[in-house]
Order: structure tokens, then C-alpha cells, then sequence
């Protein structure tokens, strides 16, 4: 990226971005990839009712909490979107997402099509990016690949997928993970221009202007 300021810097409130697709398309490690290569953009930690699978961390991957603990943050009003995703409680919290805006990092949910829609709901200003697939058969291969799921979760998970995949363009922007590294570059591209619109960064531009007129 340009050392320009008009590029670098970022208004004071950081951006709501959203990316959703199909379990199995590869959204984690796209954005785990993403925050590791843009500044100032960082992965919400969800809070979820599973429990954490061989190798993932508390703090780290999600906040593991009970099904209780979960339900006491639903009734206290804690989160800013959450939604039963194949059994499993999932949510991400308001007040961590606004701590983390308010100090001007940008931050992106990685929450399916039903967190999306309530987060919308609200009003809040967000950019939502749906990743897909190449084609259902790849989003199969893909699933059958990773091996954690049997049979029955796999038919399930597509099921899933294809009215997922309907809500595309309830979305700003579409990426196909076809291949790692071009759609990171991708996402890579679409956070770049969002920081780039004129309303963003007017604040610069016009200290620019205004060594012309000086
Ligand atoms: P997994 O259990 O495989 O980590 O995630 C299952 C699904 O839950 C994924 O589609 C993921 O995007 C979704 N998910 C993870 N965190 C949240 C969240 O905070 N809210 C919502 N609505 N979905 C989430």
C-alpha cells in the first residue's frame, strides 16, 4: 500500500465489516489471513455454547461458555447478533465489537446469514462480504476432505449451504475462494477501497486541499 496519508490513515470510528459463506468454503483461514496482512483490522472473538474441538484455545479461537451462561448473556442483552448454527450456540458481543470501533480498528464478524441479518436489522452501517464456493460439488469435496463430519452432517451442511448461498446479494461485495491466496487478495482489496471513500477519510483529503489554497 502507498506511505500516502489519504490511504494510510483511517478515520477515528473503525468499520463493521461481515463475512459470511457456507460452513466448509474456507472463510476462517481467509480472514485469519486477511487481519494477519491489513493493519488495524482485527477478527472479532466469538462467544459460543460448543465445546472447543482438538487444538482450538479459550480466548483464542472463541470464548467457550455454558448453554447457560450463553442464555444469561441473550436475557442481559449482551450481544449484538447471535443464532443457533447446527445446534451450537453462537454470538458476538456488543461491548467487545464497540471497544474495539471506538479505538478506530476495523473490525470483521466472520457469523452466518442469520447474524448478518440481525446486525442489518439494527441499522448499523456494515459491509457485508459473502465468500463462495467455486460450485456445490467443490463446497462437497471440501467437506468430505476435512473428515470431521459424517455422512449425515455432510447431507446437512449442504442442505444448509444452499439457502445460505441464496442471501448473496443481501451483501456489498462477493469473493469465490477459488484459490487462498487470490481471494485473501481480494478481501484484501475490497477492506483497501472501503477505507478509501471520500467519507472516510474527508478529515485528510481536505488538510491535502487545503495546502493548495494556502
Ligand atoms: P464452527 O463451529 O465450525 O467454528 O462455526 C460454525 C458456524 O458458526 C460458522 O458458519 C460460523 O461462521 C458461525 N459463527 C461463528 N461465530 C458466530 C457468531 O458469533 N455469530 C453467528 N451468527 N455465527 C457464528
Amino acid at each position: 500500500m502507498s506511505s500516502s496519508p489519504v490511504v494510510e490513515r483511517r478515520a477515528t470510528r473503525g468499520q463493521l465489516f461481515i463475512v459470511s459463506a457456507p460452513s466448509g468454503t474456507g472463510k476462517t483461514t481467509l480472514v485469519e489471513r486477511l487481519v494477519q496482512c491489513v493493519p488495524g483490522l482485527r477478527m472479532s472473538r466469538s462467544y459460543t455454547s460448543r465445546p472447543a474441538r482438538v487444538g482450538e484455545q479459550d480466548g483464542v479461537d472463541y470464548n467457550f461458555i455454558t448453554r447457560e451462561r450463553f442464555d444469561m448473556m441473550v436475557r442481559e442483552g449482551q450481544f449484538l447478533e447471535w443464532a443457533d448454527v447446527f445446534g451450537n450456540y453462537y454470538g458476538t458481543s456488543a461491548a467487545d465489537t464497540e471497544a474495539l470501533l471506538a479505538r478506530g480498528e476495523d473490525v470483521v464478524l466472520v457469523i452466518d446469514v442469520q447474524g448478518a441479518r440481525q446486525v442489518r436489522s439494527r441499522g448499523i452501517e456494515t459491509i457485508g462480504i459473502f465468500v463462495l464456493p467455486p460450485s456445490a460439488a467443490a463446497l462437497e469435496q471440501r467437506l468430505r476432505g476435512r473428515s470431521k463430519d459424517s455422512e449425515e452432517q455432510i447431507r446437512r451442511r449442504l442442505q444448509v449451504a444452499s439457502a445460505e448461498v441464496d442471501e448473496y446479494s443481501q451483501y456489498e461485495y462477493v469473493v469465490v475462494n477459488d484459490e487462498i491466496e487470490a481471494a485473501v487478495g481480494r478481501l484484501q482489496a475490497i477492506v483497501g477501497a472501503e477505507r478509501a471513500r471520500v467519507r472516510r477519510v474527508r478529515e485528510d483529503a481536505e488538510a491535502i486541499i487545503g495546502t493548495f489554497h494556502s
